[in-house]
């Protein structure tokens, strides 16, 4: 077969866009070579719908192989009693874990999309809130925090079936304990969806979700540094939510119904590559080299946010616990999020723009950006570097209409880059 220039041609631009600019989107990340290599292999020819030792197709012995060393993994890397790795997406997994636990119209309460929450989490514009009936709680306008009260407050009003927490812009610990408390109290089942700081919860960083959530999903593509892609677990500190009479029996039937909403539930067969990427990837985030480089996200997080901070950008909360940061621009005059993403990109410098709580702009303007440490800090760089970044940050903000300084700082990210290489 001929070989295929256009497509690779593209891909090879894609590589020196990655190679050239400062990646500061919150959720984006590199994977390592294995982690690629794994995902271009034969596996991608293989269905193997149902799961190991129980296929729907022959000639799956291999891929069981895999599938069981990803979940194996996967268990040792969270704690977990019981995991499924293979939702596509983390869209995907909470798809699976709804389809499985509630009846269309049932409700559900999730962090309000405004506040940092997720599409997945009960936007009208999503399954979730198409399906289901979605209620909202966010943070409090004078502490950018999550209050626990008020969540107890509107779980009692609302009744839901299933309380959703976790976050994509969301930069502080969420308390599980509590929200356990509220969700027995309403009889409801509590959801954590870790896509973000999934890394920094393996390793400790921060507080395990497992230990109080009845389910939690994740993304295997964030801090987790892993091939595209979704995840479902379970710990062994839960009580009988479906009402369940065997309490022996318990993780093995809610596992199967969970196992059912991803197939035949939600998805066909699953991507054996993609799995296979996944183990790879949780090898590696059990490793001391990737302990490190979780320990130093989470210490460049907390640089980048101070210094935003000195320069009189409004960090919502006043700071972070994870990756990432909202920033709110409004205290620096009437940049919207969207100019400052387009001016930034003109300098490489790629970060999103986003909502921010109590935004008065739409969701296609907003008046924020997020942006975290994952991506940056896989190529190498340190607590000097995130002040530095933050600086160039100020430096095009502050000259939005000047297109000679913008240029000045592209070509100044473009050598600096040189020096933290990402695929040699
Ligand atoms: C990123 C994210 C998802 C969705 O993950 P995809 O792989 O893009 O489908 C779900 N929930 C939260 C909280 C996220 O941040």
């Amino acid at each position: 077969m001929q070989r295929d220039h256009k497509v690779f041609d593209l891909i090879q631009k894609e590589n020196e866009r990655q190679e050239n600019g400062i990646e500061l989107i919150a959720s984006e990340n590199f994977a390592s070579r294995q982690v690629m290599e794994a995902m271009g292999t034969v596996l991608t020819n293989k269905y193997a719908e149902g799961l190991p030792g129980r296929r729907y197709y022959g000639g799956c012995e291999v891929v069981d192989e895999i599938e069981d060393l990803a979940r194996e993994r996967a268990k040792e890397l969270f704690g977990a009693s019981w995991v499924n790795v293979q939702p596509h997406s983390g869209a995907q997994a909470n798809a699976a874990v709804m389809l499985a636990v509630l009846k269309p119209g049932d409700t559900i309460l999730g962090f309000d999309l405004s506040h940092g929450g997720h599409l997945t989490h009960g936007s009208p514009v999503n399954f979730s809130g198409k399906l289901y009936r979605p209620s909202f709680y966010g943070v409090e306008k004078e502490t950018g925090m999550v209050n626990y009260d008020h969540v107890e407050e509107i779980a009692k009003k609302e009744k839901p079936r299933l309380i959703i927490c976790g976050a994509s812009a969301y930069s502080r610990e969420w308390d599980y304990e509590r929200l356990r408390e509220i969700a027995d109290e309403v009889d409801a089942l509590l959801m954590a969806d870790i896509a973000h700081p999934a890394g920094l919860i393996a390793r400790g960083l921060l507080d395990d979700p497992l230990e109080f959530c009845h389910i939690v999903t994740t993304t295997t593509h964030k801090t987790l540094r892993g091939p595209r892609g979704g995840m479902i677990m379970m710990g062994d500190d839960f009580d009988n939510p479906f009402g369940l009479k065997t309490p022996k029996g318990n993780i093995r039937k809610m596992s199967a119904l969970l196992d059912s909403g991803v197939f035949p539930g939600t998805q066909g067969g699953p991507l054996e590559h993609v799995i296979a990427a996944k183990a790879v990837a949780f090898g590696e985030a059990l490793t001391d080299e990737y302990m490190d480089y979780i320990i130093q996200v989470k210490k460049n997080a907390a640089v980048m946010a101070k210094r935003f901070m000195e320069k009189g950008y409004d960090v919502i909360s006043g700071g972070t616990d994870n990756h990432l940061m909202l920033i709110d621009l409004r205290s620096k005059g009437e940049i919207t999020g969207k100019e400052a993403e387009n001016a930034l990109i003109k300098a490489d410098v790629t970060i999103n723009k986003n909502m921010v709580p109590f935004d008065t702009r739409s969701p296609f303007v907003t008046s924020g950006i997020r942006v975290g440490t994952a991506a940056v800090t896989t190529r190498g760089m340190k607590e000097s570097d995130m002040e530095k970044i933050v600086d160039l940050i100020d430096e095009v903000l502050a000259n939005i209409d000047n297109e000679d300084k913008i240029r000045d700082v592209k070509e100044f990210v473009n050598s600096w880059m040189k020096k933290f290489p990402l695929y040699k």
